[in-house]
């Protein structure tokens, strides 16, 4: 590990449509610096070769199976972007670790919680390593305040659904215990 790198962990998480992949692709391009964006195979939404935010900004992305895909870059980026991070399983931790080590500026999005309101596989462990971690909200469909919860609207119970606006809404918690509290 080289002392002199300045290599940190940026974790951005919210709900669905809070901004989390506007705010990656805003850092990235504010920061001029080398990129490069990666997201999981399970994330089929958007072309394969990009990310694109809810409001259509997009950036280059390599889709990847396996998180330990990234490593191959280490040494050629200043900036390594994961999108969807949510998706990939707990090794992405030790990886971030290693990337920042290196002196890269790691930046993560992803959901912070599933649709149950739990946390989201590897997250609360990449906001426990982080230096930075920024919440973002969406609006609240049912009250128009501020939302931090993904409410799933179809009728479906796989952790995994892939979805938009017709499967999924962005919910205050008050709009969201209101629909749960059947359960
Ligand atoms: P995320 O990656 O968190 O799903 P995106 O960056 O893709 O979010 O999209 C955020 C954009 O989604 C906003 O700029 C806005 O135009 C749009 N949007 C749609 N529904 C909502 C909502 N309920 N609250 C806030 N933004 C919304
Ligand atoms: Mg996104």
């Amino acid at each position: 590990m080289n002392k002199n790198k300045k290599g940190t962990i940026e974790v951005i998480c919210g709900p669905m449509f809070s901004g989390k992949t506007e705010e990656l692709i805003r850092r990235i391009k504010n920061s001029n610096k080398s990129y490069k964006v990666f997201k999981p195979v399970t994330d089929t939404r958007n072309k394969q070769n990009k990310i694109e935010s809810h409001s259509s900004i997009k950036i280059d992305a390599t889709t990847i199976k396996n998180i330990n895909e990234v490593l191959v870059f280490k040494n050629k980026f200043d900036i390594i972007g994961i999108d969807e991070a949510q998706f990939f399983d707990n090794g992405i931790v030790k990886i971030c670790n290693d990337l920042a080590n290196e002196g890269i500026r790691v930046i993560v999005a992803g959901l912070d919680m599933d649709y149950k309101g739990n946390p989201f596989g590897p997250m609360p462990n990449l906001m426990a390593v982080a230096e930075f971690v920024t919440k973002v909200h969406a609006i609240c469909t049912k009250t128009g305040n501020l939302a931090h919860f993904s409410h799933r609207t179809s009728e479906n119970d796989d952790l995994v659904l892939l979805g938009e606006r017709t499967e999924y809404e962005a919910l205050s918690r008050a709009a969201f215990n209101k629909l749960n509290s059947h359960d």
